[in-house]
């Protein structure tokens, strides 16, 4: 045992360290050697904790484990673990989210990974790195996410430190992917190639990332947080269902960013304009700076009041900019919090990445490939990853909708790459239904649901691919609980994982949710649905909507905010 670890233990309430709480304690003190540091430079006023201020008792549990170990320091039980295969405890399982590694037991023990990609640009050799990752490592399960991100399944706890090394030889990472962090970084799938974007927003959103990355006091939140950027191109970002939500604008005669605060769709609320206009070389000062005025201000005594949001409910949006030019040093110039003053870029497109679109690159296209309900192979990643070299720019990127684009295609190799998608078992052509079809993971790996919510969104799809063809696109959200990651409230139709009376799996049904120029929270029309009655009710939910609109024009979601629930209910079971 090191002499600082003896000392730790020497004082009162100390005694009872365990084994292994004496091997980590080693080499964090070795690793402190290493720095040419010793105890007292850490602490100079003492142990933390041996005296706890009185405002620690008001903490919760999660803010406890914070406090006691930075999450991030423990790795050297993660490795521990691996070497013995060991599950973690309580504890380190809430700690090793930081490492990106979420322990799921009991539906399957063993650790999901979420990995950080900044916008969801990936390069082909990231891609196909990752692929035989999930090949080598793991069961070859990969799904993208709503935040255009990888989660790869089944990891055992002797393949996590391999697994943290080959995927940061790729030059991703997975550090701050889950629990009280700033989640992956997202943008427009289309960033630098859209034909009518104001701004390529990914340098502003990388810089975020780097920042993130180097500096230690972004990794302790009261919560999660989310932060998006949209430069104003035909494939949105959903920006405004972000904590923050950052958007190109045209502001005397030049780009610059509105940011709006607080969206957390799974709490029924859309981020809010707060009336400041930033120039492009100062937003990532300004993002930082708003994040820490979270980090201060964010309620750390219950969890259930710990978002954004919830701040926003005490704080007016001129107080929180007024806390951000204080962090800041100096004033941010204000607008009237009406945005109507500026030219919102408003054009987004639903479904438009899927399938062949031109580039602002003459001569040059991007293709949107459908992923069912965000699921991919290792095989299907390599065979992309070989497109994307061969006939793109090399690069792809995730979207926020659970698919792939590939940027970059002469015109000459379109058809060349569109067959060669086909041939992979994936889709590249745009359907007003399945395009539109997003689902989280659900019960196949998730605790908190009892709904298979992939299974019953694919198998909706195929029923009403069947059955019927639209002429507008809709969005249909499945949502295995209220945790809301596939964000069922801002969906035209929003399914959420519920049970019937006997017990089986169900879904209460929402209308009408919308986001960007058609922000809206879906309403609730029915309630525990089984899948056998889910089905046709949603056919004929369509299927009234192309029947009785107002005309040939009028999306679902216009239709159905013209009528009340009770009228809807009366509509659709007719
Ligand atoms: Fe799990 Fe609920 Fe998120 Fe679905 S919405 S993935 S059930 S936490």
């Amino acid at each position: 045992m090191s002499t600082e670890t003896a000392a730790l233990k020497a004082i009162p309430g100390n005694q009872s360290f365990t084994e292994e709480q004496n091997f980590y304690l080693d080499g964090f003190f070795a690793g402190v050697r290493e720095r040419a540091m010793v105890f007292a430079d850490l602490f100079p006023g003492g142990v933390p904790g041996a005296e706890a201020p009185a405002e620690e008792e008001e903490l919760t549990a999660e803010e406890r484990i914070k406090r006691e170990e930075h999450p991030l320091d423990s790795y050297y039980r993660l490795a521990a673990n691996a070497v013995g295969n060991k599950a973690p405890d309580r504890e380190d399982t809430f700690r090793f989210k930081w490492h990106g590694l979420f322990f799921l037991s009991p539906i399957k023990d063993s650790f999901m990974a979420r990995l950080r990609i900044p916008g969801g640009i990936l390069t082909s050799h990231q891609l196909r790195a990752l692929a035989s990752i999930a090949s080598d490592l793991t069961t070859g399960y990969v799904q993208v996410t709503t935040r255009a991100n990888f989660q790869i399944r089944l990891i055992q706890p002797k393949d996590t430190i391999e697994f943290l090394r080959r995927v940061q030889a790729t030059g991703l990472h997975s550090q701050g992917s889950g629990a009280d962090n700033i989640r992956n970084l997202t943008g427009n799938p289309t960033a630098g190639v859209d034909p009518v974007e104001l701004i390529d927003c990914t340098p502003y959103l990388r810089a975020v990332g780097d920042a993130i990355l180097h500096h230690r006091d972004f990794y302790n939140l009261p919560r999660k947080f989310n932060i998006a950027f949209d430069g104003g191109g035909l494939i949105g970002s959903v920006q405004d269902t972000n904590d923050i939500g950052i958007k190109a604008v045209k502001h005397k005669g030049a780009v610059a960013f509105r940011i709006a605060l607080g969206g957390a769709t799974g709490h029924k609320s859309f981020a809010r304009d707060c009336g400041i206009v930033v120039e492009p070389k100062d937003i990532v000062e300004v993002v930082l700076a708003m994040v820490r005025v979270f980090i201060k201000n964010g309620d750390r005594s219950t969890r259930k009041k710990a978002r954004l949001k919830h701040l926003l409910e005490t704080w007016s949006l001129e107080k929180y900019v007024a806390e951000t030019e204080a962090v800041l040093g100096r004033g941010i110039e204000k607008l009237p919090l009406a945005p109507d003053a500026l030219v919102w870029n408003d054009e987004t497109l639903p479904h438009s990445h899927i399938g062949v679109h031109p580039q602002k690159q003459k001569g040059l296209n991007y293709l949107g490939v459908a992923l069912p309900i965000g699921q991919i192979t290792p095989k299907q990643m390599i065979r992309l990853a070989d497109l994307a070299e061969n006939y793109g720019m090399g690069e792809l990127r995730l979207t926020v909708w659970q698919n792939i684009v590939i940027p970059g295609i002469a015109d000459a190799y379109v058809e060349t790459v569109k067959k060669a998608v086909s041939k992979a078992g994936l889709d590249w052509k745009q359907s007003n239904v399945a395009s539109g079809v997003i689902a989280c993971t659900g019960n196949r790996y998730c605790k908190f649901t009892a709904s298979d919510t992939k299974g019953h969104a694919a198998a909706l799809t195929k029923y009403l691919e069947k059955r019927l063809t639209l002429d507008q696109p809709v969005n249909i959200h499945f949502t295995g609980c209220p945790h809301s990651c596939a964000q069922h409230y801002m969906g035209d139709i929003g399914l959420l994982g519920a049970k019937t009376h006997d017990g089986e799996e169900a879904y209460h049904v929402f209308v009408g949710g919308g986001f960007g120029s058609k922000q809206a929270c879906g309403r609730q029309i029915f309630q525990a649905m089984t899948p056998d009655e889910l089905y046709p009710t949603v056919e004929r939910m369509l299927k009234t909507w192309i029947e009785k609109r107002g005309s040939a024009d009028e999306s679902f979601q216009s239709f159905v905010t013209r009528h009340d629930v009770n009228a809807l209910q009366v509509l659709f079971s007719e």
